[in-house]
């Protein structure tokens, strides 16, 4: 059966004013509109929410944020809890991306953010992925360790809901050099299912197999195809491509045209 594709939007720190929030999420929903087999996740700096939200016209195309805190309110000054991206129709948080844990966060803090969405129903998007592609096979052994530790104390019945996104930090964002090829993420995905049928059980294959694992890196209209089709990605999460309302409204129609 052909599985949907989800295609997630990250803005990161961008644009610089909520009139052209609206405007670009304006774009992205008129293509989404039209889309059947594709959901479309735009992931807004939290202080755009509130306007999107108020905005939101087609199922097709729902919002994310990019981080969250795990505790549900209190003194922690900066933070956004979960009950408040609840009431901005936020059911998707981006956890552990790249450029947030080089800031400092760890495994630990990632895996209670995790812990967090999971059990107040959203969705979390786990970002793992290794800062060197090594030539002597290290890069595994670290994709299986951030995978392990960001998933400690999470019941098998709850990684269900869960979705993961590779992202090899050495092709994120302007300083990346090229995105990685079609076929190593193929195999990265198989070795990320591996790696949670070891940690959960065989019983749980099944459910292993239908976890959507995306692909992020310098994705752009060149390269989605090869990373969906060939790649067997579940869904991409792009960046830079994502702020152009053309590009990535052509991401999201070949995206639209791809049967796996
Ligand atoms: C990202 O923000 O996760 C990302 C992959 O960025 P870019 O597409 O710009 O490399």
């Amino acid at each position: 059966m052909a599985q949907n594709k989800v295609i997630v939007a990250n803005w990161k720190m961008n644009p610089a004013s909520v009139g052209e929030a609206v405007k670009l999420f304006a774009a992205i929903q008129r293509t989404a509109k039209d889309l059947r087999r594709t959901q479309a996740i735009v992931c807004s700096p939290s202080i755009f929410l509130q306007a999107l939200s108020k905005r939101l016209k087609t199922a097709k195309c729902v919002l994310g944020a990019q981080n969250v805190f795990w505790e549900p309110d209190g003194a922690f000054t900066g933070e956004t809890s979960l009950p408040q991206l609840e009431r901005f129709d936020v059911g998707f948080v981006i956890v552990g991306h790249s450029e947030r844990r080089s800031l400092g966060e760890t495994d630990d803090v990632v895996a209670k953010k995790v812990r967090a969405c999971l059990v107040r129903n959203f969705t979390p998007i786990l970002c793992i992925g290794e800062r060197v592609r090594d030539v002597d096979g290290d890069y595994l052994s670290f994709v299986r360790g951030e995978l392990v530790k960001s998933l400690e104390g999470i019941s098998a019945e709850r990684l269900s809901r869960i979705v993961i996104a590779y992202e090899p930090v050495w092709a994120v964002g302007p300083e990346a050099k090229a995105a990685d090829t079609p076929h190593a993420f193929f195999e990265m995905s198989v070795f990320i299912r591996k790696t949670l049928v070891d940690m959960f059980g065989r019983k749980h294959k099944t459910m292993i197999m239908g976890i959507p694992i995306l692909y992020g890196g310098s994705v752009d209209e060149d390269n989605a195809e090869g990373f969906l089709k060939e790649g067997n990605a579940a869904g991409l999460l792009v960046g830079r491509a994502s702020l152009d309302a053309k590009q990535f409204s052509l991401i999201l129609k070949i995206a639209e045209r791809i049967r796996s």
